[in-house]
């Protein structure tokens, strides 16, 4: 390699050297630039030629983080000894002969790459044995030495073993850049479990340092090895997804709202049994969350998408992980229905309402036996006239009607009134058909406020239990929405402006954001170059602490482009802004505050749920008191 290197001296412009073609190991070393900047791409090569060689069981073994080794072993069909060398050449592949073939590859490799790139860079060994099936196949295994290319018989069962040592040795320039053991074992770990979740039928194990670190035995379902892979979390806290549009089919789990993490290290996403990063999957699947989520909270998921595999191509990138369809319009508008859906669908029997069962332990009673479909992760939404009156209505085309909405549910309950309980000490709900004024109110009248964080309020069901920042952050946030709708959110100046001590980031975002702040109903502009001051804030959010508010929008602000942001973070600067707007917990409210809380959660939509995707309120209903108490059995 050093003979190819410029010395300082040839390099200068004067002495003009001919054309010439790089040696192979050069092009190699190249390559190598491309596929591989650490050893967990080392180990997601591998890994992916032990599955296209039909492999049932891999073990990856590491020495420091892979560093110093990694070894795939497999148990596939191995390759033949006059093979062996042919293997490490460059562009050498078994798996694609023509570009018809290359237009639908359905192994994992295809670029004939990985093997020659990784040989010279480190030292590499191969051993492998094929099956001897009709006579034909090798009697004993091979071992190849890809620096001496020494070839000599070893013992081993059919399969292969790559060992890969000294990663980097020829580059000491990268491998400085490698961190430490620890991080390059997990970035090892997460290759592997990469493709653990794509092939639940194949066992995995990888050791470190002569320790187990993770085991997955092959399993039936891919919800089983999700399970194992990533946490039984996982599967409790997401639906799952099925969807099939043309020949586009979308299966898998999406995370309920209330299971999103602050880190997007639980986002899996395949085609055609691929990892990959792809834009506009990962916008497909936000914009799913769009109204659920709050915009720094990161969906978990676990999504497999099966297209024709001649309406993507998979060789834009060298290591693959990004891919390019064809139609990328019919591909987001599949992802996105899948997810949505598979986010509205009944409960049918799925152990996923994860609030819900923890508040049902104590109360038998909750788990209703009401057939109606429910949202998964939240009390199905209250139905109230003045929506509909409002033009709202189509929640309720949405979001499923709950048990009390038929009060022939709860009435055999008061058909037996209880013996120490004169029928007139429950209000109205002897006669839950026709309430009296006060009843009619779905989320009823307010009682108390519980630890400064609840309220509680009675209806014709029960008691209701309101979460009182998540409630009111909703109604701050459908009403900002609206108003940017209609044309910017109305405005306040204040009196006094309230300056602050800035970052140079924040200094920076509210110049350049200047032009749309005061469609967000703000003003914030430089007072002296190291403070800046609000000089106007949303009259909806008057009432809170001015710099707060400022300081998070433009945090907000400073992640996106600065001309579109309006309209492409529109939902998370809302949510970002509600939040500061909500009421805070141990705030004391009177009870006509509460009541006022209460109706206007009834006239906004999706106030089921605050935007992080929390409900927003519980009812609990006699029958689940009852039950409580031991009641009536
Ligand atoms: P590609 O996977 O793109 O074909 P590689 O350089 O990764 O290129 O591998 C070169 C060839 O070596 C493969 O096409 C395959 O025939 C063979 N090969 C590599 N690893 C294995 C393995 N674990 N089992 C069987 N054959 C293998
Ligand atoms: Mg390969």
């Amino acid at each position: 390699m050093s003979a190819v290197l410029p010395s300082p001296a040839d390099s200068t412009p004067a002495s003009r050297r001919p054309i010439r073609e790089l040696p192979d190991e050069l092009i190699s070393q190249i390559a190598a630039g491309e596929v591989v900047e650490r050893p967990a791409s080392v180990v997601r090569e591998l890994v992916d030629n032990a599955l296209d060689a039909g492999a049932r069981q891999i073990t990856v073994r590491l020495l420091a983080g892979g560093v110093r080794l990694i070894s795939v072993e497999d148990d596939g069909q191995g390759i033949p000894a006059s093979e062996l060398p042919v293997a490490l050449r460059r562009h050498a592949t078994s798996k694609i002969a023509s570009l018809y073939e290359l237009e639908t590859v359905g192994t994992m490799g295809f670029r004939g790459e990985a093997l020659a790139a990784i040989n010279s860079i480190a030292e590499l060994v191969l051993h492998s044995r094929t099956a001897d099936m009709h006579g034909g196949g090798d009697t004993t295994a091979w071992s190849l030495d890809g620096r001496s290319g020494e070839l000599k018989p070893v013992a081993r069962a059919v399969g292969t073993t790559v060992e890969v040592r000294e990663l980097f040795f020829a580059t000491p320039a990268r491998r400085k850049f490698l961190k430490t053991d620890a991080t390059e074992l997990a970035h090892c770990l997460e290759a592997v479990r990469r493709h653990a979740l794509a092939r639940p039928d194949v066992g995995f194990a990888v050791w470190h340092e002569g320790k187990l670190v993770e085991q997955w035995r092959p399993s039936a379902s891919t919800e089983a090895r999700l399970a194992d892979a990533i946490g039984e979390d996982f599967v409790t806290r997401s639906v799952t997804v099925d969807h099939r549009v043309g020949a586009v089919r979308v299966t898998g789990r999406a995370g309920i709202p209330d299971a999103a993490r602050s880190r997007g290290d639980q986002q899996f996403f395949y085609v055609n049994g691929r990892f990959v990063r792809d834009k506009v999957l990962s916008h497909a699947v936000r914009s799913a969350y769009e109204d659920v989520l709050h915009g720094q909270r990161q969906p978990v998921y676990a999504l497999y998408l099966e297209i024709d595999p001649a309406r993507v191509d998979v060789n834009v990138h060298p290591t693959k992980i990004e891919v390019r369809f064809r139609d990328g319009r019919e591909v987001h508008q599949a992802v996105r229905h899948a997810i949505e859906n598979a986010l509205a669908a009944p409960r049918a029997g799925q152990g996923v309402n994860a609030p819900l069962a923890e508040a049902a332990t104590p109360l038998p009673a909750f788990e209703t036996k009401d057939p109606a479909p429910m949202r998964p992760w939240s009390q199905p939404a209250m139905q109230f006239v003045a929506s509909e009156r409002l033009g709202l209505g189509d929640s309720a085309a949405m979001w499923p009607t709950r048990a009390y909405e038929r009060p022939s549910a709860v009435a055999p309950f008061f058909d037996t009134p209880s013996p120490s309980l004169p029928p007139t000490n429950i209000p109205a709900t002897a006669k839950p058909q026709v309430p009296s004024d006060g009843e009619t109110w779905p989320l009823g009248r307010a009682l108390a406020q519980l630890q400064g964080v609840y309220i509680l309020a009675e209806n014709a069901q029960g008691l209701v239990i309101v979460d009182m920042h998540a409630a009111h952050e909703r109604i701050v946030y459908e009403r900002l929405k609206t108003q940017l709708e209609g044309a910017s959110i109305g405005s306040q100046p204040l009196l006094i402006p309230a300056t602050f001590a800035a970052t140079p980031q924040e200094v920076a975002t509210a110049e350049a954001c200047a032009a749309v702040l005061p469609a967000l109903g703000m003003e914030i502009t430089p007072f002296s170059p190291k403070t800046l001051a609000v000089r106007a804030v949303p009259s909806t959010l008057a009432d809170g602490d001015p710099v707060e508010l400022a300081r998070s929008v433009l945090a907000e602000l400073a992640l996106h482009d600065a001309s579109t942001v309006v309209q492409r973070a529109q939902n998370e600067l809302l949510g970002t802004m509600a939040c500061h707007g909500a009421v805070r917990a141990n705030r004391k409210l009177t009870l006509d505050e509460m009541n006022a809380l209460l109706r206007q959660m009834e006239a906004t939509e999706r106030s089921d749920q605050c935007n992080h995707g929390r409900p927003t309120w519980r009812q609990v209903t006699l029958r689940d008191l009852d039950a409580l108490f031991l009641r009536g059995r």
